[in-house]
């Protein structure tokens, strides 16, 4: 096993250098967070469009048939195939819904599926290479604090790759599914009583103090293979680049990996123009929302709450590298209600495609960018779609079948007594409703 001299880890604030092999996941110099520098690829352009093309069309072999390591130039170049730790993940669909379109008032919106991961949410794409990155060095364990997706996803590469591994949540915070899945994956669960970024400062401290390899989006790693849900969707688009990305930001990883992806993209010759990123809070929890109505002067926190369990983030770790992302790509973060979500929640499940409640938020965020005329309906949106909708059953059942009154768009479930007469009762209000 060999890293080769290629990648190195840099300091986002002073570029301090560091080696590929260190586990710390923050600058010695200066506690700023760390990105991957490697050389970059050989070819560029066309030429590097068709490396790409030609592996999504051959894609038969791991790892390159992994939506991940396909663009593995631009993510852990000198990973070797023997090293990688793949399930595969992406290749998720990237779907044109006219009634989502519509509900925005936009003329057409294509939503990034990224719930077709294979433990649920694109948590799996960072996952893959922060886990390769483990096996690499020998780490003894793997950690990660979440807010149930990390878990779940770290879980199953764990489990994949022969690590133990450790998990701290939330007590009480997260989701019963989320929470089965890493149980179920086998990963060492910890309920802790705090919040999210309570968990996230224990886990850095017990990767500090005790040499496990920290998982969390601060990890470099992590961010490599995030940027592949841009890459890929760019790809889905014949490398025409939409006009908007709209997707959650809690943590803002996602903000941050968009970004750099971005910013490579256009570099090596990929797209020929920048989308405009459009990170969408929850209210409850929307410290990167405040900064940027004051133009990013201050770094905020908050006691985060809100029913979209995946961004309840009042503290985000990326806070830096997503202010450059925002900043880069002329971009836009708003922050909309629970209502608001999970209205947009229950449009996206009614498409028959579905997501869990952060998910959501990109949907909600297109229409009221709409609305407020930063986007315009002819524009070329995409909405990543984060999570699968069986991550969060909880909240789902009771917007449509507990809460009262019943929001605009429930769908009351109907307890009847075993007789066809009921059903004919309830089969002819469908029809006159439908009429
Ligand atoms: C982790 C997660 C998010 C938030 O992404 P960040 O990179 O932390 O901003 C949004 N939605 C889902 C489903 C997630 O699992
Ligand atoms: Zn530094």
């Amino acid at each position: 096993m060999t890293l080769s001299a290629a990648t190195v880890q840099v300091c986002d604030e002073c570029g301090n250098e560091m080696s590929a092999r260190d586990t710390r996941t923050q600058c010695t110099k200066c506690g700023g967070l760390l990105s991957l520098r490697y050389d970059p690829p050989a070819e560029r352009g066309l030429a590097l469009k068709e490396v790409f093309d030609t592996r999504l069309k051959t894609r038969n072999a791991l790892p390159e048939s992994s939506g991940v390591w396909r663009f593995r130039e631009l993510v852990l170049p000198d990973a070797s195939d023997g090293e990688i730790v793949t399930q595969p993940e992406g290749n998720t669909p990237l779907v044109r819904r006219e009634r989502v379109a519509a509900w925005c008032g936009l003329d057409s919106i294509d939503l990034k599926l990224e719930g077709a991961n294979p433990t649920g949410s694109f948590k799996d794409r960072g996952m893959t290479v922060a886990v390769t990155q483990a096996r690499r060095l020998v780490a003894p364990a793997v950690a990660c604090a979440s807010t149930g997706n990390t878990s779940a996803s770290l879980a199953a590469y764990a489990a994949l790759a022969g690590l133990p591994a450790l998990v701290l949540v939330p007590n009480g915070q997260v989701s019963l599914g989320k929470l089965a899945q890493t149980i179920a994956y086998g990963a060492r669960t910890l309920l802790v009583r705090g919040d999210f970024d309570d968990c996230l400062r224990l886990a850095r401290a017990a990767a500090d103090k005790l040499g496990v390899y920290l998982a969390n989006s601060i990890n470099p790693y992590r961010i490599a293979g995030q940027k592949t849900i841009v890459l890929e969707m760019l790809q889905q688009l014949g490398w025409r680049a939409p006009d908007w990305i709209v997707f959650p930001a809690g943590n803002l990883g996602n903000t941050a990996a968009f970004g750099a992806a971005l910013r490579e993209a256009s570099d090596l010759g990929l797209i020929d123009r920048m989308p405009r990123l459009a990170a969408i809070q929850a209210s409850g929890a929307a410290p990167f929302a405040a900064s940027f109505r004051e133009n990013f002067r201050q770094r905020h926190t908050v006691r985060a709450e809100t029913v979209a369990t995946a961004i309840r983030i009042g503290d985000p770790a990326s806070y830096h590298r997503a202010v450059r992302a925002i900043r880069e790509t002329n971009g836009v973060v708003i922050d909309l209600s629970d209502a608001e979500i999970l209205d947009a929640k229950a449009v996206v499940d009614a498409s028959g495609v579905g997501c869990e409640p952060a998910s959501a938020a990109s949907v909600a965020g297109a229409r009221a960018l709409v609305a407020r005329g930063t986007i315009r309906r002819e524009d070329a949106v995409v909405a990543v779609l984060t999570g699968h909708i069986l991550k969060d059953s909880g909240i789902l059942l009771q917007y449509h079948r507990d809460t009262d009154p019943p929001p605009a768009l429930a769908n009351r479930p109907l307890e009847i007594d075993a007789d066809l007469a009921a059903v004919e009762r309830v089969l002819a209000t469908a029809r006159r409703s439908d009429a």
